[in-house]
């Protein structure tokens, strides 16, 4: 079955909401000028909370063809959790995605693969999509026990999930030693760990699970790496950080099925 790649740009702890308005607006215009097809690669930007309600108007009012969404989300659903932001709340601001367990999140805030897969499941309950994140650090992948450990992390992360909940959501496959570093992973590594987590899920979902889930590959992706990286089958999009600042080259890696 065809998989409709996501490139999902990470804004991380970058642009206020003015700001916010603006780089949404020029991205819009530069997917428009390289004819954006949302059923060939679909594009969403993860941004700031702050950032949200503006985003989500301008994408609203100006029928801007592209997913939105927030880059974590509390395991609760309201109550005293000073400073946390809930699904239920973001679901009425339409978000279609939430990153979850983003590496950044695990090396931080000590978010484990338990809490990420509680947070996974109220992005599903308030019917949002969650985009997970696994990886291995450089320590692991040069004990060569990459596999293994990102096997182990997937497991976790979709603990008590079923089938059809699988196989609707999108696994975010980064490396933590690519991320921001300009190391990117070979294609070849990238296709290494996404056909083995396809493989989990074929092996512990099923088929139907395995043939729809989205696996996407991030860590320093730009727009003169995209093409060979989603060239890999089991490469079902990215997710970008840096280079998704820069609405032109994020337009760019959107369109990397032009060439
Ligand atoms: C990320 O933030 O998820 C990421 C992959 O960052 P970068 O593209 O900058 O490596």
């Amino acid at each position: 079955m065809s998989r409709i790649p996501l490139i999902a740009g990470n804004w991380k702890m970058n642009k206020d909401h003015v700001e916010a308005a603006g780089l949404v607006t020029k991205l819009w215009w530069s997917l428009i000028d390289g004819h954006y097809e949302a059923e060939q690669s679909e594009a969403a930007v993860i941004v700031p909370f702050t950032d949200l309600h503006t985003v989500a108007t301008i994408i609203e009012g100006d029928k801007i063809g592209i997913g939105f969404g927030a880059q974590d989300v509390s395991e609760h659903d309201s109550g005293a959790y000073t400073g946390e932001v809930s699904a239920p709340m973001l679901a009425k601001l339409k978000c279609n995605y939430v990153v979850v367990g983003h590496s950044e999140r695990r090396e931080y805030h000590g978010e484990t693969d338990a809490l990420i897969n509680a947070k996974a499941k109220k992005v599903i309950e308030y019917g949002m999509t969650p985009i997970i994140c696994v990886g291995e650090v450089l320590e692991i992948r040069k004990e060569g026990r990459h596999l293994s450990h990102v096997l182990t992390q997937t497991k976790g992360v979709l603990d008590g999930l079923t089938p059809e909940q699988v196989g609707a959501l999108v696994i975010a496959y980064e490396p933590v030693w690519a991320i921001g570093t300009g190391e990117v992973a070979t294609p070849a590594d990238a296709q290494e760990v996404c056909g083995a987590i396809r493989g989990y899920v074929r092996d512990t979902f099923g088929p139907a699970a395995a043939d729809s889930v989205r696996i996407q590959y991030g860590g320093s992706v730009k727009a003169s790496n995209v093409v060979e990286i989603m060239a890999e089958p089991d490469v079902d999009g990215a997710l970008v950080g840096g280079a998704s600042l820069d609405p032109a080259e994020f337009a760019k890696i959107v369109l990397f099925y032009k060439g």
